[in-house]
């Protein structure tokens, strides 16, 4: 881009509108970028899909020099890049992913004053001659994406992020932002910390995903029907993630969901590097792909689109469920968190946390987080307002956009039952599973329970008022709260913890929720309601769709860096007759008009 380069007082609503094609700033979008312009540092900490690469490179682009952007992943830095091109932005990336005659010609152009934004790898960055580099030029600013990743106590860490506070030392006068989606208190004062950010202005939005819905129900049997019905009824032709436990798991619901009709991929750790990527690449380039995988997945996946993630297993803690279900939505459109969990999960995952080879205090945290998780599942009222207490960022109000808020549950006090289930698991000497128990509260008289003696103590036959699965759902809550301990042999028997006692006593109750069945009554014909949805399936979204795909291909592109879906449907609702009107499209900036305007204006009037 010719412009923003050499001008030095640019305005930045009418950078956002000219380049990105927005007609306004998202909250809080508008103070970083001023305060960044103006020279000062800041630390941001904003949800995914809050719009945080806008707050470096619109600054960028405003600020005389180029903008360095330190990033740790190379495929988000090839993303990024791909679609600031498609803005008409000079933007590049240096990292190990380059050939050395490449890297030659960035590094050229980085020192003609060329380029507006350069990502870089953080230890690309930290070479000497990197360094000298940047003394010879005029950075416009340094943003640090990721800073959590500097942070020793995080799953990300990366020791080369520790040395970035090099960039203070040496280039005090250059502002700098740090951004994360993903710290907690503690985590952002050790990042302002080591980064050498003390005086920095933070900005924290919080880590709310409203545009998420959350939905979350026990499988009872048939959760593969329930996951193709969810997605036929509610996210036909969208992209969506499924996470499974087990890379066998992965394999099944993968050749399922394609016998069904859908366009769905494998991922997992025991499939070959190539078919790996090659599913990721198919992902990323095509509309409407199902990607079934385990949870190695994702790490640097930036796809805007997805609409959905569901899992058919229960994640591992909260904090794994938050980042996987934040993997939707990211464009800031409607998607859903939606998950069908059991309890043989629950004693899966227990089993896995015992075996490990963690020391104690480690298995007793993972433990912890285990039941935070299974707590979250079996609740009753809104989702949200426990995830986000749960991440110390405390929701006022219930959120009405999870599935607790939309159709609340109904309760009923559990507490009898809860006593006669202790007392059966205490009975029968605190080895046995869930079905045996249920079976011998049921009174099941059969050849077993008479070889243990069971069909005569106390507790046989005495849960004739609930029905079995009722039964499960107050062993899931007894194991969820903790009342309940699973053998560490493997072989799925409770035993009771000190905790149950107060309940045993009656000096504590129990009130659980009726879930609702899976039953018709309950799924609503209407799609999630992103404008693209409303639209999917309309001949003239599909025919944009095939022109932006036509386009990206021969650009090697994913088609949402031509256009996001929002774009295209609002193309479908306004039917620009001209390029004038075409420019007032969410998402048209000057060079996406220029460049793509004809070629979509053409498609609009075929199908007039
Ligand atoms: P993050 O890095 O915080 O996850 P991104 O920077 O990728 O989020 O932005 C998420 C999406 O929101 C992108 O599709 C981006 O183009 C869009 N977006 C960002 N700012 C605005 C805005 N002011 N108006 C409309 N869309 C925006
Ligand atoms: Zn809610």
């Amino acid at each position: 881009m010719s412009g923003p380069t050499q001008t030095t007082r640019v305005d930045a609503a009418g950078l956002l509108q000219s380049v990105f094609g927005y007609a306004s700033f998202r909250p809080h979008q508008e103070a970083i970028v001023r305060h960044l312009i103006a020279g000062g540092d800041a630390l941001v900490l904003m949800p995914t899909g809050g719009g945080k690469s806008l707050c470096y490179q619109l600054p960028a682009l405003a600020r005389p020099g180029t903008g360095i952007v330190v990033s740790p992943l190379i495929a988000l830095m090839q993303d990024q890049v791909a679609a600031l091109k498609q803005l008409g932005v000079k933007a590049e990336f240096l990292n190990s992913s380059l050939s050395l005659d490449a890297a030659r010609r960035v590094e050229n152009d980085l020192l003609a004053g060329r380029l507006d934004l350069l990502y870089v790898a953080p230890e690309r960055l930290l070479t000497e001659r990197f360094l000298e580099h940047l003394a010879r030029i005029r950075p416009a600013l340094f943003a640090i994406d990721e800073a959590h990743c500097v942070s020793q106590w995080g799953h990300d860490f990366r020791p080369e992020y520790v040395q970035l506070c090099i960039l203070h030392e040496r280039f005090p006068e250059v502002p700098r932002i740090a951004l994360t989606a993903t710290a907690d208190e503690p985590t952002r004062k050790e990042i302002a910390q080591r980064l050498r950010l003390e005086d920095a202005r933070h900005f924290v939005t919080g880590f709310d995903r409203p545009n998420i819905r959350y939905h979350v129900r026990v499988d009872e049997g048939g959760a593969r029907e329930q996951l193709l019905r969810f997605i036929e009824e509610r996210h036909a032709g969208q992209a969506g993630i499924v996470y499974c436990l087990s890379r066998k798991k992965v394999d099944e619901v993968a050749a399922w969901l394609n016998a069904k009709g859908l366009t769905a991929l494998p991922y997992h750790a025991g499939m070959d590097a190539a078919a790996r990527k090659q599913n990721q690449t198919r992902f990323l380039n095509e509309d409407g792909i199902v990607m079934v995988a385990t949870i190695a997945f994702g790490m640097g996946i930036d796809k805007p689109d997805v609409r959905f993630v569901a899992h058919l297993s229960l994640p591992k803690s909260l904090e794994a469920y938050y980042q996987e279900t934040g993997r939707a939505g990211r464009d800031g459109e409607p998607a859903e968190a939606w998950m069908r969990y059991s309890l043989a999960d629950v004693i899966l995952l227990r089993q896995m946390v015992d075996n490990s080879e963690a020391d104690e205090a480690h298995k007793r945290l993972e433990r912890r987080k285990l039941d935070a998780m299974l707590g979250y599942c079996e609740l009753t009222t809104c989702r949200r307002q426990t995830l986000l207490g749960y991440f110390g960022d405390p929701l006022p109000e219930p959120c009405g956009n999870c599935d607790n808020c939309l159709e609340p549950q109904e309760t009923w006090d559990a507490t009898e039952a809860a006593r006669k289930a202790l007392s059966c698991v205490h009975r029968t000497g605190q080895r046995f599973g869930v079905n045996y128990l249920i079976d011998v509260l049921l009174g099941k008289d059969d050849e077993r329970m008479r070889r243990f003696g069971h069909d005569r103590i106390s507790t046989f036959g005495i849960g004739g008022e609930l029905a079995e699965r009722e039964w499960r759902a107050v062993f899931r809550q007894l194991v969820a709260r903790g009342y309940l301990a699973v053998d560490a042999e493997g072989h799925g028997g409770l035993a009771l913890s000190d905790t149950c006692r107060p309940l045993l006593k009656g000096e504590e109750s129990l009130l659980l929720g009726r879930q609702h069945l899976e039953t018709k009554r309950k799924t609503r014909k209407a799609r999630a309601g992103t404008p693209a949805a409303q639209v999917a399936g309309d001949p003239l979204f599909e025919a944009l769709r095939a022109k932006r795909r036509e386009l990206a291909q021969a650009q090697g592109v994913p088609p949402y860096v031509v256009f996001a879906d929002k774009t295209l449907a609002a193309m479908v609702a306004e039917r620009p007759q001209s390029l004038a009107e075409f420019a007032r499209l969410s998402g048209v900036g000057e060079a996406k008009l220029e460049r793509y305007g004809e070629a979509f204006l053409a498609v609009i009037r075929a199908a007039a």
